[in-house]
């Protein structure tokens, strides 16, 4: 059985769509995200739909928590802040109760999936070196967990981390511990702007990490006809 585990995907339909093109391609059945399914980028209603429709396990981002609710917007940046007004627009109220009753940690099968950390999961913390992934390792009762929110796919254990690339396989070794960040399948920020996912072969106990190409231009445009941040636009291209 293998599984596709995407997200941060933040309303990017040309990324979302390659993803999971390519996940069917290579055998994927089943399927788990991570959040962030929207923000940022142009169509986050649509996003939703294909997410709903997959009927997989999702857990809450920090970006589908300010898009369900209706209160200020604090800590975002302004780039962030004008995309999320923006992405409120677009989401029917049956949207923003799907997201609002999304949970923050899921247990599926033999892994666990949450968008930012295991320690304190709506604290949107970052994980960026393995000190920072120790914090998680404590509350993480399952060999392998999920994670996302830095867009940069790293794959960390107790004692090592590694930047993974395009194919890049980890054989998953017995007794270990894995906090497998997947990368973002719609804002890429490690330089490489390839939509990022991973799958996850539970029968053969290994990860791949995919990169895969879309219509970037298509993406592109998008932002800019809905007058969305021009910067929004460009950072795609740069993978940052
Ligand atoms: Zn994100």
């Amino acid at each position: 059985m293998k599984f596709a585990i995407f997200g941060d995907i933040h309303a990017n339909l040309e990324a979302l769509e390659a993803v999971l093109e390519d996940a069917v391609e290579h055998d994927c059945s089943h399927y788990a995200c991570i959040g962030d399914i929207v923000g940022y980028n142009a169509n986050p209603h649509e996003c939703l739909e294909i997410v709903r429709g997959l009927e997989c396990p999702v857990v809450k981002g920090n970006h589908d928590d300010d898009a369900s609710l209706d209160t200020d917007l604090v800590g975002l940046n302004p780039l962030a802040e004008q995309s999320m007004r923006w992405t409120r627009e677009q989401l029917t109220a049956d949207d923003k109760e799907y997201l609002s009753e999304l949970k923050l940690v899921r247990q599926v099968r033999d892994f666990t999936i949450v968008h930012a950390t295991l320690d304190t999961p709506s604290g949107w913390g970052y994980v960026t070196n393995k000190f920072d992934a120790l914090a998680s390792f404590g509350y993480q009762y399952t060999p392998l967990c999920f994670f996302g929110h830095t867009h940069l796919p790293v794959f960390y254990s107790k004692t090592s981390s590694v930047e993974v690339e395009d194919g890049q396989t980890i054989e998953i070794e017995t007794g270990k511990r894995y906090f497998a960040n997947i990368g973002s399948v719609g804002q890429p920020r490690d330089g490489d702007p390839r939509a990022s996912y991973c799958i996850y072969d539970m029968g053969g106990q290994r990860m791949v990490n995919r990169r895969v190409e879309y219509d970037l231009k298509a993406a592109q445009q998008k932002i800019r006809d809905a007058g969305l941040p021009g910067m929004l636009a460009d950072r795609l291209e740069l993978g940052k």
